[in-house]
């Protein structure tokens, strides 16, 4: 963990762009009130296949005019260089310099790759494009992505998203920190020398959090899935529980020398805020 400890510690927190002009109204409220803790950045997810494109870019003009750091998140599969290459002029035309930086899943019912096959032929191709004007964040998975083959190759994969021009990393949730130190020192011994942020997800909903886990091949540990699923419907203790779990973690991690953390808020501004607060940040 060492190498992370000369890093500046850094605080971002996502959004995901909202469907609906309720969503809209709702989201400004919640940037507001995470805004008033000071982030570095907001990013915005980008939808399968672009299916979020004009959601993605609304969302963030809309952070970066109301006076914050915005960074999209840009997936490649399915994608061309040329519409690859409109959508990074358009950030640049707003000025927006930072970008989360995907390879992305096919959507069902889309057979056509495009010109990419993974995030590292992104970069690369960023980087081609636009030299350094873009500060890259690329996804790291502290417990391995699910269609790694190995742990190995994993890391390696890894290490070309960052021979490829990527300046800081953000990794998958996690409930066990020993992975993400692991997965540091991992990284350390492969001569990777960027920040690696831990990504945090607060437990606010046991079904959904499930689900979403088994999907992106994050681990929940027994003693908490059994904590939670002996909850029921009293999402009063389901709150309690992971608010508990969660601040644990994140003071582990920041003690440890993490470079920051980056909060999947799923929109809403309570559960990352009342971690905050226990931190003391
Ligand atoms: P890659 O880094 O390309 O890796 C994908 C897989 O391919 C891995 O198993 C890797 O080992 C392997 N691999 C990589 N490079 C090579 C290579 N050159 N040769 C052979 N194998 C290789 N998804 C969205 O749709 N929208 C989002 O906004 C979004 N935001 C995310 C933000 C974060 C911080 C994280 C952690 C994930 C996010 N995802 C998002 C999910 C992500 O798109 C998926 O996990 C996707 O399956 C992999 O994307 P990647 O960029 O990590 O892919």
């Amino acid at each position: 963990m060492e190498s992370q400890q000369q890093y500046p510690q850094q605080f971002s927190f996502e959004f995901f762009p909202p469907k609906t002009a309720e969503g809209t109204e709702k989201l400004i409220k919640v940037r507001e009130k995470l805004g008033a803790v000071k982030p570095k950045y907001f990013s915005v997810t980008f939808g399968a296949g672009g299916s979020t494109q004009q959601g993605t870019f609304d969302t963030v003009t809309s952070i970066q005019q109301a006076g914050y750091q915005a960074a999209p998140h840009l997936s490649c599969i399915g994608s061309s260089k040329e519409n690859i290459r409109e959508i990074l002029k358009d950030y640049m035309d707003k000025g927006i310099s930072r970008i989360v930086t995907l390879r992305g899943d096919m959507p069902s019912g889309t057979h056509e790759i495009g010109e990419f096959r993974y995030a590292n032929e992104l970069v690369e191709f960023i980087r081609s494009e636009t030299n350094d004007y873009f500060h890259i964040e690329v996804a790291a998975y502290p417990e391995f992505h699910p269609q790694a083959t190995s742990a190995e190759d994993d890391l390696n994969n890894f290490k070309r998203k960052i021979e490829a021009g990527a300046n800081s990393a953000i990794t998958q949730y996690f409930f066990n920190p020993d992975a993400y130190f692991r997965f540091v020192n991992d990284c350390e011994d492969l001569n990777i020398n960027i920040p690696i942020v831990p990504g945090i997800m607060p437990i606010t909903n046991y079904t959904q959090l499930a689900r979403f886990s088994d999907m992106c091949g994050a681990e929940i540990p027994r003693w908490i899935r059994k904590r939670l699923e002996s909850y029921g419907d009293d999402k009063d203790s389901i709150k309690a529980f992971g608010e508990e779990v969660i601040t644990e973690m994140c003071h582990q991690l920041l003690e440890a020398g993490a470079p920051g953390l980056h909060f999947y808020t799923m929109n809403m501004s309570a559960p990352t805020l009342a971690i905050w607060k226990n931190l003391g940040l």
